[in-house]
């Protein structure tokens, strides 16, 4: 029989006070700024999580982030409320709504903008979003660029016993779905609702990094409790993970295998070397990233 034992919590951590990015993403940074979290989140470099935020009706313009590049990683937008639309410069463009996620390999480089969608911004409502930052091993970095846009109807769904809540499938498999995601190392990526006393057992290979995201709710994490925004940390030992909801709960679980590789990071450029950075500053002054209109 094998056995398995569970997981223990390194940390519990807090997001950073509100920040904004460009003037549509109000958001909290968890890591890198947040907290100094380094390669035991690896292979997830920035979380910026924005939480659920009314915004009122506009005419006057699109609420976003204008042109601006990226080389070295992957961006990942998940929607949970209200609505985003996107541009790149290797021709992508999509809109994102509830449930929908939208998976940018920026690798060799891409300039690319996010704003509210027309008319999102025009109605107004809750906007709830969570960006991630994902990084690619040195032999991927200066790939193609490439472009997943994943539907909420495409997510892998498991409904868990005995009204315990729901799981989507956003990448890696739950208890036989699998995610839509094509990801360049093993990633798992969870969109968990439980109902209040719900429960779901998971179980992550103890060499992967492991966390988990309260946004909604209050939870008990292996019997210790986590309520809403905080960042659960698991140690690379054991393996199972129990959730059960004290009240209502909304979680995202991430877990990945680690990319044992220096990350050198500058603004929106994460590479291996300082000798990358500069090239890629170098890249991206002499305009080979490609023309983005505003
Ligand atoms: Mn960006």
């Amino acid at each position: 029989m094998l056995m398995t034992t569970k997981r223990k919590i390194a940390g519990i951590f807090r997001g950073a006070p509100i920040h904004w990015v460009g003037d549509g993403f109000r958001v909290s940074n968890y890591f890198p700024s947040g907290n100094d979290l380094g390669q035991r989140v690896s292979p997830f470099i920035l979380m910026d999580y924005a939480p659920p935020h009314r915004f009122p009706p506009t005419e006057s313009h699109q609420r976003g982030v204008g042109p601006h590049p990226h080389r070295g990683f992957e961006t990942v937008t998940l929607a949970f409320e209200g609505s985003v639309a996107h541009h790149d410069s290797a021709g992508n463009a999509g809109v994102i709504g509830p449930g929908d996620v939208q998976w940018m390999t920026a690798a060799s480089g891409v300039l690319h903008k996010e704003y509210h969608e027309r008319e999102f911004a025009r109605t107004g409502g809750n906007f709830h979003m969570m960006q991630l930052w994902v990084n690619l091993p040195k032999i991927h970095k200066m790939d193609e660029p490439r472009y997943q846009a994943l539907t909420a109807q495409q997510m892998g769904h498991v409904e868990l016993p005995d009204n315990s809540g729901h799981v989507r499938v956003i990448a890696g498999e739950y208890d036989g779905a699998k995610g839509p995601a094509k990801t360049f190392t093993p990633i798992s990526m969870l969109d968990i609702r439980l109902n209040a006393g719900g429960e779901i057992p998971l179980a992550f290979p103890p060499h992967e990094n492991t966390m988990l995201l309260v946004m909604q709710g209050e939870v008990e994490v292996n019997g210790q409790k986590a309520k809403v925004l905080d960042l659960v940390l698991f140690e690379n030992q054991g393996e199972e993970i129990r959730v059960r909801a004290r009240q209502e709960a909304h979680l995202l679980l991430l877990s990945g295998e680690p990319i044992h590789e220096p990350v050198v990071q500058y603004g929106p450029f994460v590479m291996n070397s300082e000798q990358e950075i500069r090239q890629a500053m170098y890249d991206f002054n002499a305009g080979k990233f490609g023309h983005l209109a505003d």
